[in-house]
């Protein structure tokens, strides 16, 4: 029996320039993955080879991340979310992450994308796991992960935003052993970088000065709060063209460009997705 959840492996499209700010982690991520992609030999020269884990709140970025490197490098990825793959049927979870593997093993190189890692691997022995499910199920994704230093080409990358849920186990040499936090943008410079990247699929009046709508943001925004900035301004821009129309001053819905006015009224309704209670957990 195959699984549903796990799709076929498949290079994104998300392109670096797609990923505002977060310079130093896009850094890490590039050493650890494309070093030893392109330089196989390393490895036997004392390189080791680590799983990434990315934490951090909600919304910063952390799919984005392995989605682009993927674009970058020009593998294939594979996406799975922790939850997905629990069955409740004795042995298909487990056979659910052998076949995540051997999928990735025909499609190298290939990025393994573990999202919500915490709940595929919550610690061992707690909780009211009954019949041992989660036990069998870190057994044999360490199992697996130990067995990717074989292959040189298939890689592992985690997030979570819970990683003081995750088994202890998983974070040993060689396994997810490279830790990257992915925070909010605190600065105005990180924030403008994010929108910039963001905006490249809009069309911004050239009148809108965008430092300007930063500065009036709130602090400590992620970058899916700075996506419904945007949004937000779209769908303001959306119903000006439209009452335009009816006053018949306008014509078609397309070439619909965004102004100022359409970012005030968008910055009014902006909140903070992540508090700064939850920002204090990392
Ligand atoms: P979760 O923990 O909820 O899975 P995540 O950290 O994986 O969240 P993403 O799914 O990567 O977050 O980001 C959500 C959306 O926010 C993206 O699709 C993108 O539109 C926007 N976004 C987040 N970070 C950035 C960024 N640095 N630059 C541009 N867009 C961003």
């Amino acid at each position: 029996a195959h699984s549903q959840a796990i799709g076929a492996p498949k290079i994104p499209s998300v392109r670096w320039q797609d990923i505002g700010g977060l310079q130093q982690v896009k850094k890490e991520i590039l050493d650890t993955i494309q070093l030893p992609l392109e330089h196989p030999e390393l490895l036997s020269l004392g390189l080791r080879r680590s799983g990434l884990l990315l934490y951090g709140p909600p919304g910063t970025g952390k799919t984005l991340l392995a989605k682009a490197v993927a674009t970058e490098c020009t593998m294939t990825f594979l996406s799975v979310k922790g939850p997905e793959l629990i069955n409740m049927y004795v042995g298909q979870s487990e056979e659910n992450i052998r076949e995540v593997f051997s999928k990735a093993r025909t499609a190298a190189p290939c990025i393994i994308f573990f999202d919500e890692l915490d709940s595929l691997a919550p610690n061992r022995g707690h909780s009211g796991d009954s019949g041992g499910v989660m036990d069998r199920v870190v057994s044999q994704l360490l199992a697996e992960l130990d067995g990717l230093h074989s292959s040189g080409d298939v890689f592992v990358i985690g997030a979570t935003n819970r990683p003081d849920l995750l088994d202890q186990s998983l974070l040993r040499p060689g396994r997810f052993d490279k830790l990257v936090y992915v925070g909010v943008n605190e600065d105005r410079e990180s924030q403008l970088q994010v929108l910039k990247a963001i905006l490249r699929k809009f069309k911004v009046d050239p009148s809108v000065c965008l430092s300007e709508v930063v500065e009036s943001c709130p602090p400590q925004l992620t970058g899916a709060d700075l996506y419904a900035l945007c949004s937000d301004a779209m769908m303001c821009s959306i119903k000006r063209k439209i009452s335009r129309i009816a006053e018949g001053v306008d014509s078609e819905l397309s070439a619909l460009t965004l102004c100022s006015e359409d970012f005030r009224q968008a910055l009014s309704g902006l909140q903070p997705s992540v508090s700064e209670q939850q920002l204090n957990r990392y």
